[in-house]
């Protein structure tokens, strides 16, 4: 049985950035959701006692009949817990290795940020911005619905939600306003943490 992570804070504790009401349902509805879907799916199968992390790395070689399962709830579970985890109240300050990494593979800070942003508005329809570790070098890719970089063997380090129920309660049709409010509560020693 898959389980959802407890959530590191309050519902409050995001605000104002992103509201009470919208991590509560983004959390017991919408992240449960994929939980329990993944749970039924795999239900009387081998792999319902398998790491989540590697069936989201071996899809290509599941059943055929398990794959949507998988990619779609498999990787609604995960997103989500790595979403949760690399948010913390009032924001943090990213270490100076880390800045360095960022700087090798961007240029600058300031690319790695504007990068990231404009990812996260291009997207069209629903799906994630990831940062992640692609060999040596770190890369701003964008995956529809709750695709993983793990299906891909790259390893997520930061993601940012850009379904519309991830903001639509509180910012409606500004996805740029809560792509900003995202930016400013990253959890900046747990991305290092993933990276390392
Ligand atoms: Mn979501």
């Amino acid at each position: 049985m898959f389980t959802l992570s407890p959530l590191p804070y309050t519902y409050t504790a995001l605000e104002p950035a992103i509201d009470a009401k919208t991590v509560e349902i983004h959390y017991t509805k919408h992240h449960q959701t994929y939980c329990d879907k993944l749970n039924a799916g795999l239900e009387w199968t081998e792999y319902s006692s398998w790491v989540l992390e590697d069936l989201l790395t071996n899809i290509n070689s599941l059943p055929d009949n398990l794959k949507p399962v998988v990619r779609n709830h498999g990787g609604g579970l995960l997103n989500h817990t790595i979403y949760w985890e690399t948010m913390i109240a009032g924001g943090s300050k990213p270490g100076a290795e880390f800045q360095q990494s960022i700087v090798g593979s961007f240029g600058s800070w300031a690319e790695f940020e504007k990068q990231y942003k404009d990812k996260a508005l291009a997207l069209f329809g629903s799906g994630w911005t990831w940062l992640e570790k692609d060999w040596d070098n770190l890369i701003i890719t964008n995956y529809p619905n709750q695709e993983n970089p793990l299906m891909y063997w790259k390893l997520p380090l930061l993601g940012i939600d850009v379904w519309e129920h991830a903001y639509y309660l509180h910012y409606q049709n500004r996805r740029v306003e809560y792509i900003n409010g995202r930016r400013s509560l990253i959890n900046w020693a747990e991305v290092e943490k993933k990276l390392s």
